[in-house]
């Protein structure tokens, strides 16, 4: 199983270099942890030289999930995006807010991400019984 955040090695999402260290500072009157890849590269000087990028905060967005609450997280999450879709389809599923128009161009776009990430024979026919699975329902 893949680590779930970046650490020392990983790809930076902000700047595609390799990360040499993950750093986590305090910043604030609420004293708000936020997220730092470290990055160090020789200089033309011959010199060791650093830069940061930031990835977000350690823990969440407290002002934005104010008013969003879908658990968003900073760039040290690698599975965020895939957490943020099950957020907010748990919300649909809820709230009802969502028509069948809607819901079947959702549909229409998540079966273009299928065709595209099922490239295997077996990751074919897994597509095609959760497939039919539905069209089962319908029936
Ligand atoms: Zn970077």
């Amino acid at each position: 199983m893949d680590k779930k955040t970046l650490t020392k090695g990983d790809i930076c999402p902000v700047c595609l270099s390799r990360i040499d260290s993950i750093t986590i500072r305090e910043k604030g009157k609420y004293k708000r942890q936020y997220v730092y890849a470290i990055h160090f590269y020789k200089g033309g000087d011959g010199k060791r030289h650093r830069y940061e990028c930031y990835l977000g905060p350690a823990n969440e967005y407290v002002v934005a999930e104010k008013t969003n609450n879908i658990g968003l997280k900073g760039r040290l999450e690698k599975d965020r995006f895939v957490e943020y879709l099950e957020s907010i389809l748990t919300y649909y599923k809820i709230s009802k807010e969502i028509d069948t128009g809607k819901a079947l161009e959702l549909f229409d776009k998540f079966m273009e991400l299928l065709t595209k990430v099922a490239v295997s024979e077996d990751d074919k026919k897994k597509v095609k019984e959760v497939l039919q699975g539905w069209i089962d329902k319908l029936k």
